[in-house]
């Protein structure tokens, strides 16, 4: 998944206002920040096979590192402990870890069985990127619900949280629908970068987003009167 796990995130912001909105976007997807530096470094393999399935040209040969349940139990573990370290803010590190996790889910749900339980065991998934509109509807649907959640709870105090968050919004949907319909990329290595660079261009926007567009409840606390 590509949209699905950035709608976790976002839906997860009234549970965890304390948790910044990078952390909260960064948290779903870290399975998916670990697997192209892996992949890079030859310790996991993918080949871009276009045509593959309908909604994704990824052969993922092996992943056991990135996308495994056991080893996505640590990746849970060691950015809750870090968060959790960094903030003291317990119930926002079950949610850093809650979302974590997530992603072996969301994934399972899209891929064929290429996730596996852990390093060595046999690999799972229920293959809905076979159907081009499946993929389309389901993701699109979770977006548009985590956004709605992230925007009810959420007010803008400047130009950057007002237009800047639909802005971040929009470059996502289309940057979904873009790989979804569209060419598949020429090569895994150009696959690798516009991963390292999407991740990147998210968690800088998601930044200023944040300084401008606390929960409504701290924009009500720091209001003048
Ligand atoms: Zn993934």
């Amino acid at each position: 998944m590509f949209l699905g796990h950035f709608a976790v995130g976002l839906a997860a912001r009234p549970l965890a206002p304390r948790v910044p909105l990078p952390i909260l976007l960064l948290a779903p997807q870290l399975m998916d920040v670990a697997w192209p530096i892996l992949v890079a470094l030859g310790v996991e393999r993918a080949q871009v096979v276009p045509g593959h399935l309908a909604a994704s040209p990824l052969v993922l040969e092996h992943m056991p590192y990135s996308h495994s349940l056991l080893t996505g139990l640590g990746w849970a573990l060691a950015l809750a402990l870090i968060y959790g370290i960094w903030s003291r803010d317990r119930r926002g590190a079950l949610v850093v870890a809650a979302l974590v996790l997530s992603h072996w889910l969301l994934d399972w749900i899209s891929h064929e069985p290429d996730m596996p339980l852990a390093p060595g065991s046999a690999s799972y998934g229920l293959g809905l990127w076979r159907s081009l509109p499946g993929t389309l509807l389901t993701e699109l649907a979770m977006f548009a619900v985590g956004a709605w959640l992230y925007t009810r709870a959420t007010r803008a105090t400047g130009p950057i949280g007002r237009y800047g968050w639909p802005a971040l919004a929009g470059l996502l949907v289309l940057g979904f629908v873009g790989a979804t319909v569209g060419k598949p990329p020429p090569s895994l290595d150009a696959l690798l970068i516009a991963a390292g660079v999407t991740i990147a261009v998210v968690v800088g926007a998601a930044i200023a987003v944040d300084r401008q567009r606390p929960t409504a409840a701290a924009a009500r606390t720091a209001a003048p009167g």
